[in-house]
């Protein structure tokens, strides 16, 4: 098949060259001319581990190539994607949509044959629809099909995900698309993954309820872990023995500072923006949000608690700040809220990541940034784990201890294990652990 997808950012990238890999013809194009040209020059714009390979790979074929031409990709595609990002209107909370529909707009524009048009970007309940009257506006006589099929990949382990995924959500409308979706992801179906065929609306709110799923699982995970520092006991502990009931399930029951990330915080406000149109009250949701947000700032408390309740010209060292290892993406990370908090009381804070650093210095202001994880914690007052990055897990603590000012360390995802830590001089706050009397 040829395949056109709109959108060359993490989830345009890994699935375009997903579709590539399974034999497809596939055209990314991006807005972004640097973002294509780095693409042409075998550079890739984002860091996914794995992605690199493939994307040379598949080029190498000529089954993948790059363009900022809409109208050049959409030449004879069987199905389009469009996959740009649908990231909150600021003060509003709901999905801003105006590249979903731009990209509508472009593809009516470009359209020749019938094409199945694929909305894989996260987009409120309707989005569909609202595409559909788009192109049906600017071509009143083109044939054409919308379908919804939301993207449940993560970031850092991307590849896997939509190479293996648990399923595949397919919203559509016609038989046309039903036919050509089925094609195109027949060598999942052939691998037994189970594929569900929904109307177009179903596609959209799946996508929505997992995530709030999700969030709502880390948040009832992260409020258990205050009650286990106050009842002296250990959430880890909690979380396997609630974790092994089937009913449950062991996943995303890791506490930490909170959810972060670009989809999480964006599309729980999106939902409940839905709900509210709609008049419905998503009360569980609601609280979710509500103690994520609160929890991202409690955050840079346990550290002024750890350094005796005052960061005022002291130097903090911060491990970790992408919102989860093994990705580069900064949006919404817990780092940039406990950042911007211990700035405003004073601290002066150094920061490390193995990948972070750039996109990270594009939005933190005053942060010295260190390539080297014990150079970034030298004459540190106190230091403050976020991301449980392996690298940084790997450190050697008796060298990050005898580089830092005073032995202080806060280990937001008990990524050392506290007895290590202790074993090596810290006095060490965790999450979810009995607190120190
Ligand atoms: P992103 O910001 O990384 O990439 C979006 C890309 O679209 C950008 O490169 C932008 O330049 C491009 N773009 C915007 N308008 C365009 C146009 N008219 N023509 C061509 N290119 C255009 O976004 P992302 O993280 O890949 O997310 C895309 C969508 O997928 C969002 O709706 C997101 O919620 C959803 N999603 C993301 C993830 C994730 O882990 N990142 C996972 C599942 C779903």
């Amino acid at each position: 098949m040829k395949i056109a997808v709109i959108g060359t950012g993490y989830v345009g990238l890994v699935s375009g060259t997903c579709f590539a890999e399974w034999g497809n013809t596939v055209v990314c194009v991006d807005k972004n001319a640097e973002k294509i040209a780095q693409l042409k020059q075998g550079k890739l714009p984002i860091y996914e581990p794995g992605l690199e390979k493939l994307v040379l790979r598949n080029h190498a074929t000529g089954r993948l190539v790059f363009t900022t031409s809409i109208t050049e990709a959409m030449a004879g595609a069987d199905v389009v994607f469009i996959a740009v990002g649908t990231p909150p209107r600021p003060g509003h909370g709901d999905a801003d949509l105006s590249f979903v529909y731009g990209a509508a707009k472009e593809i009516a524009q470009a359209m020749e044959n019938h094409a199945v048009v694929v909305v894989k970007s996260t987009v409120p309940v309707g989005t569909g629809d609202a595409v559909e009257k788009i192109i049906a506006t600017i071509r009143p006589k083109g044939s054409f099909s919308v379908a919804s099929n939301p993207e449940f990949l993560r970031e850092g382990s991307a590849i896997d995900d939509f190479l293996f995924p648990d399923r595949v959500v397919i919203g559509i409308e016609d038989d046309v698309a039903r036919e050509k979706m089925a094609v195109l992801y027949g060598p999942l179906a052939d691998a037994k993954t189970p594929i569900v065929i929904t109307q177009r609306r179903a596609a959209e709110l799946i996508k929505y309820a997992s995530n709030a799923f999700l969030a709502t699982k880390i948040t009832f995970i992260n409020e258990l872990a205050d009650l286990c520092e106050q009842v002296g006991t250990d959430v880890g502990e909690l979380a396997l023995g609630i974790g092994l009931d089937h009913r449950i399930g062991r996943a995303f029951l890791k506490a930490g500072p909170g959810y972060g990330g670009s989809c999480f915080p964006k599309d729980t406000l999106a939902l409940l923006r839905t709900a509210q149109d709609y008049g419905v009250a998503l009360r569980v949701v609601e609280e979710t949000v509500a103690a994520n947000e609160a929890r991202k700032r409690r955050m840079a408390l346990k550290v002024l608690d750890a350094v005796g309740g005052d960061v005022d010209g002291l130097t903090i060292a911060v491990l970790g700040l992408t919102f989860k290892p093994d990705t580069d993406d900064m949006r919404e990370a817990p780092s940039l809220a406990l950042i911007e908090t211990l700035q405003r009381f004073g601290a002066n804070i150094q920061a490390h990541d193995p990948v972070g650093m750039e996109n990270a210095a594009r939005i933190l202001e005053n942060v010295a940034m260190f390539d080297d994880p014990y150079e970034c914690v030298r004459n540190a007052d106190a230091v403050v784990v976020v991301t449980e990055w392996e690298s940084i897990r790997q450190l050697d603590l008796y060298r990050l201890k005898q580089a830092m000012r005073s032995a202080i360390m806060i280990d937001l995802r008990n990524a050392f294990g506290r007895g290590a830590a202790q074993a090596a001089g810290f006095h060490v706050t965790s999450i979810g652990q009995p607190v120190p009397q």
